[in-house]
């Protein structure tokens, strides 16, 4: 049997795996013993990997070869990479002369390896010339990206996972850690067990497996994040917890922002939140005088239409009270996917450019375009993701390429992707999986490989960089992601007439080497590192600059920040009220999230029978009283109706929110009304009805808040 060290393809964890393999087939995984992520420990998701990895399993729900069809009305039929990818860059290149290279668009993944990123952002944004490239993460993470460079001036999470045995008090906010971030929470109980002086603080509008162990649970409104971090601001500078001379020697813009908090009292914030004022002192407290305070925090704070302020505010509280830069405090966001940190650092977003540059910026386009040996990066703004399917939808974007992720059901307001996607002149989706809901929107259909078959590198919440080794080989005629955009690169540049090629990738190495060089000098320089110290001495954290012998754990105890004048920044923000607003027609807030046991679409977790045990099927969880005066039992089928929507799921009773809140997982699509029987495409998930409201500056949707009606449904 052989044994390859690789990562776990889930969470943001980024827990070492061992695999264990014949060489052709996986056998087993066990988690490895020396990944300081997890030291040896899986989750149920991550310790059954191997099942989903099954030569069965695998021959009925993968896409191995290339598919193409000439026309909508035809099926796809079987092609061959050379005339696949030759037709690919023909379209292209006719497309881009015809209608300029913003004509095309790609939407790519925070599951794909840091190497795949490189080259499909390079291949958008420096062979084409368009910034129409932008990722999955801007679901999940751009909040968190919008809100440390507001702050902080970097997209850094200062804090890493020893923090959690360090702590004496862990605020989690917006995160049902116990669930999305299992291993993670491992450490917080057994941190509590070694530590019983350790406090935990939950705010959260559902009471989740998490928020029930917490010494205290904050049940607040939906999305009134803002006020209850400004109003713990206000009772901290009345009650003398605010440290002025942090203050005063590493920060500005204090003065605005008390003046601000000035009115978040705690009648106000109370009532605004919908908890008890002794409840919210209590946390403003335990939150001030604790010597090291660490915030986690996730989608709860990031989906949501003022996603940065909520960041920004609860990263306020960090700097009043200096509970950052030093061991066991930070504001720390925890990524939901494998490699959103990876495909951050680069840049692989419509507004990012490589090593943590931003597009705005002339001198860090110029950077760019001089590292990647074209003549510039173009200046306009690309289109983030909920704006690339309405431009898509418009006819503006002609062709669109999709990478390893799934819109046909992650996105919100899914008639209008779905439209988006039947009126794309092509839609190329380069997917593991034909079982999809994007899979039958493809005009061309690649098959790219995953899990087990890749080598690479991907980062994990806490910055640090992991290797990731191929232990089979790639089945059919799969390929590798980077493999594919630059294969294709190659081809659309002899259409472009370009004389030599700037893709000159042979292996994954050839492309991290390339990134590697991208991050000298910048905030997260690596270029002390390499795959063999990676292989040889295992993960490491960034930054890891030439000449470092480790990485560093946690950022600005120096006090130092990566801002023009080394201070870190107070951003005033205000309270603002969720978009969708609940009324006499829409009376109740529905909040999506994660289940314990499922991952995303459950393209992979859905071939696994066993993850099925904890909740077996979809549907909406209700309050007691709110079923009651319904005359709704477990069990019955409702209507859960919107101005985006009408979908049909199971209602059941659960003592995790307040009457007038509701709550439908993310991870089921289409096919699970017509699996039971009740008649066919009854639903396509709950993103029919999720809100596309963005944030203004990170332009993240409101995933986590829309205001629905429920009706019992009579079916035929
Ligand atoms: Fe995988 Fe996340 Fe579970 Fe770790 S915690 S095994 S990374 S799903």
């Amino acid at each position: 049997m052989i044994e390859t060290k690789a990562t776990c393809c889930y969470c943001g964890v980024g827990c070492g795996v061992v695999i264990q393999s014949d060489g052709q087939q996986v056998l087993g995984v066990r988690g490895d013993p020396d990944h300081p992520a997890n030291f040896g420990r899986l989750c149920s998701k991550g310790s059954t990997l191997h099942l989903s990895a099954q030569p069965g399993i695998q021959k009925q729900v993968r896409a191995l070869y290339p598919e193409m069809r000439s026309s909508r009305d035809q099926a796809r039929v079987r092609s061959d990479w050379d005339s696949t990818l030759g037709s690919m860059a023909h379209r292209f290149a006719e497309t881009i002369a015809k209608h300029g290279p913003d004509s095309v668009g790609f939407y790519i993944s925070g599951q794909l390896l840091t190497e795949d990123y490189y080259v499909f952002n390079k291949l958008a944004k420096g062979l084409i010339g368009t910034n129409n490239i932008d990722s999955n993460s801007r679901l999940c993470m751009s909040s968190a990206v919008a809100g440390y460079k507001q702050t902080l001036g970097a997209d850094a999470p200062p804090s890493c996972y020893e923090d959690l045995e360090l702590a004496e008090l862990i605020f989690i906010v917006g995160s049902n850690t116990a669930y999305a971030h299992p291993i993670l929470y491992r450490r917080i109980e057994a941190a509590r067990k070694n530590n019983p002086a350790l406090k935990v603080i939950v705010a959260d509008p559902r009471r989740t497996d998490t928020a029930r162990e917490a010494d205290l649970f904050l049940q607040i409104l939906p999305g009134t994040d803002v006020a209850l971090f400004n109003g713990m601001l206000h009772l901290c500078l009345w009650e003398d917890l605010i440290d002025l001379d942090y203050i005063a020697a590493h920060t500005e813009g204090f003065a605005d922002l008390k003046q601000t908090v000035r009115a978040y009292t705690p009648a106000f914030v109370a009532q605004t939140c919908g908890i008890r004022e002794e409840d919210l002192i209590l946390a403003a407290r335990l939150f001030g005088q604790s010597k090291a305070s660490l915030s986690l925090y996730c989608q709860g704070l990031n989906q949501s239409a003022s996603g940065t302020a909520k960041n920004a505010a609860l990263i306020n509280l960090h700097l009043a009270t200096h509970q950052i830069g030093k061991p066991g405090a930070g504001p720390f966001s925890l990524t939901g996917q494998p490699n959103a940190m990876g495909g951050r650092e680069v840049g692989g977003m419509a507004n990012l450019l490589s090593g943590h540059r931003d597009l705005a910026n002339p001198r860090h386009r110029a950077e760019v375009a001089a590292l990647w040996g074209v003549a510039d990066v173009p200046e306009k703004p690309g289109k983030t993701a909920v704006e690339l399917f309405e431009a898509v939808r418009q006819g503006e974007i002609k062709l669109l390429w999709i990478v390893c992720t799934n819109p046909a059901q992650s996105m919100p307001e899914q008639n209008l992707i779905r439209e988006a996607l039947n009126k794309a002149e092509l839609v190329i989706v380069q997917e593991a999986y034909r079982s999809t809901a994007t899979v039958p929107y493809a005009d061309i259909l690649l098959p790219a490989t995953t899990w087990a078959e890749k080598s690479g590198t991907v980062t994990n919440s806490e910055r640090r960089i992991s290797r990731v080794n191929a232990a089979i080989a790639p089945p059919g005629e799969t390929r590798h992601d980077w493999a594919i955009a630059t294969a294709f690169a190659r081809k659309l540049e002899k259409f472009l007439d370009k004389p030599w090629t700037i893709f000159p990738y042979d292996t994954p190495e050839d492309v991290w080497l390339e990134h590697r060089e991208s991050t000298r000098g910048r905030d997260l320089d690596i270029t002390g590192l390499s795959y063999q110290l990676l292989d040889s001495q295992g993960p490491q954290q960034w930054p890891f600059p030439a000449g470092a012998t480790h990485g560093q754990p946690r950022l600005y105890e120096d006090g130092i920040f990566p801002t023009a004048n080394g201070r870190a920044r107070f951003v005033n923000v205000d309270y603002q009220p969720v978009v969708d607003k609940i009324d006499a027609r829409h009376p109740f807030a529905l909040t999506t999230g994660r289940l314990r046991d499922q991952w995303h679409g459950m393209s992979r977790t859905g071939t696994v029978a066993q993850l099925f045990s904890h909740v077996a099927e979809p549907g909406i969880e209700m309050a007691a009283p709110d079923m009651a005066r319904r005359f709704l039992k477990n069990g019955d089928l409702v209507h859960v109706t919107n101005k985006r929507g009408s979908q049909i799921f199971t209602v059941s009773e659960s003592d995790e929110m307040r009457p007038g809140q509701t709550f439908i997982a993310m991870h089921w699509g289409e096919e699970y009304v017509s699996g039971r029987g009740h008649g066919s495409n009854f639903s396509v998930g709950v993103n029919a009805l999720t809100s596309p409201a963005l944030d203004p500056s990170s332009k993240q949707p409101e995933l986590k808040h829309t205001a629905v009606k429920i009706l019992k449904a009579e079916l035929p």
